[in-house]
């Protein structure tokens, strides 16, 4: 351990704010309690509820984790396919699914999920989950075992027999007296039908409790959904008093980068980014179809940048500017699959001069091209660059985004968000502050569990509403 840096990493907040534990061995995941060095303090204080809520998990997951005396019974029971009532251990495997940032967004909602529910969290690795991060709970591993004996989770859809919505349907529920299976797959993947998203409802809540194993395979940051669950609406205010927080705590807790890519975010801040007097994050994520950089995509991005005053205009026609005052220098680190777009940013502001002095300097620390989820380095560069977006001072951020959720959500930013081009043109305004930090669920039920009606979800309760860059989404705010 490094002399040097102990004494900083013990004046500040490295528990953040008592959110993590304390007595982790720190070699093993040096982002744990580094992460403060190179954050801010959060103004975002947890509440002491929360704190307590996750203490009590951690020692749950520690009497109930893999190998246990629970766990053993209790997988012993769904190896042989009987029924089993619940114990006092019951679990949700979150199973590995899509792009790294839903599955960053997904596996926080499924804890939250945990949490209310008083189930252990188990992690279905998929390919590198273990390599990504750390583990977040003292003393017990959150990964799945391998020889756990449910795991052809490929395979898991609607029309899965156990899938809680197929079952719904085929009312095989109803029943008077039928035995539940000991588990149930609960299909909340975008295209999830009536039957699945009853998960969202009270009644089915209720019944869902009683089932010692549930399996959870979704793409979405479904929060905001479970505060409209009126039997979870209390200890949900319990623990966010302040709603527009959610994933920024819950995310700080859970994600810890793995050694190998806390070296890539370390490395790159402390080269690039730590002598900035100011660091402006901008995320660049196009989902038309073709090869980028797409001009009107940059077009975009320097109207923005130049009407929000995140970055100053050049003179074209003077070679040199004198201004008056400091001349402070801001990096702009820009993450994007393509490279044109920091490229021309850079050479502008090496071609001319910008009004006030400034000395910008542009940073994208990869470009992948296209996206390569089954990569083991691909991902731990996407995941470097949502954490070192996490650590610019401003962000810019694109629609649709869940790589820009993370790092909005993590940083405690409020992003101004790149309006969704259509037809190829620069649109009108080119982006717009949004409401809070959290993600946008982007595939919300719009039901009223108990009227049996549709209804608009997004005008329930003030702290859920429609996200700005996706008109039918929903957020907390
Ligand atoms: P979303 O599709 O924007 O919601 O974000 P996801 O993270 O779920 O999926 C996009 C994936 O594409 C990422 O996980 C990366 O694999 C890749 N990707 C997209 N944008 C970038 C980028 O700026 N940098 C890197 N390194 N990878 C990116």
């Amino acid at each position: 351990e490094g002399d040097s840096t102990k004494p900083v990493t013990e004046q500040k907040d490295k528990l953040l704010g008592g959110l993590l534990s304390a007595g982790f061995d720190e070699e093993s995941c040096r982002s744990r309690y580094e992460s403060a060095l190179y954050r801010t303090t959060s103004p975002h204080k947890p509440s002491t509820y929360l704190l307590d809520r996750l203490r009590s998990y951690e020692a749950l997951h520690k009497r109930c984790g893999p190998y246990t005396e629970s766990y053993n019974k209790t997988v012993e029971k769904l190896r042989s396919g009987h029924a089993i009532e619940p114990t006092d251990c019951n679990y949700l495997v979150w199973v590995a699914f899509s792009g790294l940032g839903n599955r960053i967004l997904t596996l926080a909602s499924a804890f939250l999920y945990a949490l209310l529910t008083n189930r252990v969290l188990l992690v279905d690795r998929g390919k590198d989950m273990a390599d990504l991060f750390c583990e977040p709970f003292p003393e017990m591993s959150w990964l799945l075992p391998l020889d756990f004996p449910l795991n052809q989770f490929d395979s898991y859809d609607q029309k899965f027999p156990q899938c809680y919505g197929n079952m719904v349907k085929k009312k095989i529920l109803n029943k008077p007296k039928t035995s539940l299976t000991p588990f149930m797959y609960l299909h909340l993947v975008h295209d999830y039908d009536d039957h699945d998203k009853l998960f969202f409802c009270d009644q089915d809540q209720a019944l869902l409790q009683k089932v010692p194993w549930l399996i959870m395979k979704t793409d979405n940051y479904f929060a905001p959904s479970l505060f409209l669950i009126h039997s979870f609406e209390e200890e949900l205010s319990n623990l966010f008093p302040d709603k527009g927080t959610v994933f920024h705590h819950l995310g700080r807790y859970l994600f810890h980068p793995s050694n190998p890519v806390w070296g890539l975010i370390t490395r790159y801040y402390q080269a690039y980014l730590a002598n900035a007097d100011e660091r402006l994050g901008i995320q660049v994520r196009v989902f038309d179809t073709g090869a980028g950089p797409f001009q009107h995509v940059l077009d975009q991005i320097l109207a923005c940048a130049l009407k929000e005053k995140l970055l100053p205009e050049v003179n074209k026609r003077e070679p040199i500017s004198y201004p008056t005052g400091d001349r402070k220098s801001k990096a702009v680190l820009l993450t994007s699959l393509s490279a044109g777009y920091s490229d021309n940013i850079r050479d502008m502001y090496w071609e001319y001069p910008a009004v006030n002095g400034e000395v910008i300097s542009v940073y994208q620390p990869s470009h992948e091209e296209y996206q390569q989820t089954e990569k083991k380095n691909h991902n731990r560069k996407a995941l470097a660059e949502m954490y070192l977006l996490s650590l610019t001072d401003k962000l810019i951020t694109s629609s649709w985004s869940t790589f820009g959720y993370v790092a909005q959500s993590l940083g405690g930013l409020t992003p101004w968000i790149l309006t969704k081009p259509e037809n190829k043109t620069v649109p009108d305004p080119p982006c717009f502050r949004d409401m809070s930090m959290e993600p946008c669920f982007h595939a919300p039920p719009f039901y009223d569990c108990k009227a049996k009606t549709g209804t608009d979800t997004g005008a329930i309760v003030p702290h859920v509403r429609h996200c700005a860059d996706m008109s039918w989404g929903l957020k907390l705010v």
